[in-house]
């Protein structure tokens, strides 16, 4: 199953619209809708800031998600995206995070001791690629979270130069840490619904409806293409498996050929699909 968050309703009524067979359950007063999406498990919930850390702790630990896209609208930091324009984490930052008055870095996130936190490189493959199909531009790199809605040019600046951050939105980052925490991939896609600046607020409520039907539909052809793919894979495993090899005098024989079958399929996958598993760094923070 894959966990879909997005922080407001306007960007989760899509969605939860062409769920199949829904199942609702309310957990910390947040709801879950879980169902099918092109084939695919979902769960999909709305939350705030503390709410989207609560939201994808719950969706780990009660629905087994074995991924997280975060989806939304964001504030553009980078000159080179523009309104409806995509921003996409490579990692995330949490801008407000500060102990620097105890000598940390600013940004440090104690306990794990780092300030930026990997997105999952083959997910972001996928959001990369599904934009590329639906001809939308984006830009790979830092987005910062915090709790605060940015509409100053000022903070606007700090963050862009600090954490050389695209974007800035409110939840990004908490999700990466529970992510990162559990050891499961995530991906935050983010639409420019506003530049940041002292103009955000007007635009914000201008374009936010806009912009988040764009990362949803991303979101949707991601979710499309890791379906295709999937059953693709599932059709070859349940042919190799499925072979009624037990039955021949030659079982260990068979169980070689099997095993051959089966490891040829997984280095000929690897090699075109590059669906290896991620090489999660657990350890080395890039900039603590
Ligand atoms: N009370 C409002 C709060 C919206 S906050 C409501 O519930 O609708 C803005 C949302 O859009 C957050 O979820 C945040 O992730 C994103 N966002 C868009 N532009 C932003 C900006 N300039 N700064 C911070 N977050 C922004």
């Amino acid at each position: 199953m894959i966990g879909i968050i997005g922080a407001m309703k306007v960007e989760l009524e899509a969605l939860k619209a062409r769920l199949q067979d829904v199942t609702v359950t309310r957990i910390s007063g947040v709801d879950f809708y879980s169902g099918k999406l092109h084939g695919t498990d979902v769960a999909v919930s709305g939350v705030g800031k503390v709410f989207s850390a609560v939201c994808a702790q719950t969706m780990v630990l009660k629905f087994g998600v074995k991924a997280i896209i975060n989806t939304g609208v964001a504030g553009g930091l980078s000159p080179n995206l523009k309104l409806g324009e995509v921003a996409i984490a490579s990692q995330v930052c949490q801008h407000d995070m500060d102990t620097s008055g105890v000598g940390d870095p600013k940004g440090l996130i104690s306990g794990i001791n780092k300030v930026f936190i990997d997105a999952d490189p083959l997910w972001v493959a996928k959001a990369e690629k599904a934009a590329q199909k639906l001809g939308i531009h984006t830009e790979t790199g830092v987005i910062a979270s915090g709790d605060q809605f940015v509409c100053d040019t000022d903070r606007k600046a700090w963050i862009r130069d600090f954490f050389r951050a695209e974007a800035v939105e409110m939840e990004g980052a908490a999700i990466g840490q529970v992510c990162f925490v559990n050891e499961i991939p995530f991906v935050v896609i983010r639409s420019i619904s506003d530049d940041a600046s002292g103009h955000a607020p007007v635009s914000y409520e201008s374009f936010l409806k806009e912009a988040a039907q764009r990362a949803v539909a991303l979101t949707e052809e991601m979710l499309k293409e890791a379906w295709e793919h999937s059953k693709a894979e599932g059709f070859f495993l349940e042919l190799v498996e499925g072979a009624n090899f037990a039955k021949s005098p030659f079982c260990i024989l068979d169980e070689f050929f099997r095993f051959l079958l089966l490891n040829g399929f997984q280095a000929f996958r690897n090699f075109f699909f590059k669906t290896e598993e991620s090489n999660w760094d657990k350890t080395s923070p890039k900039s603590t």
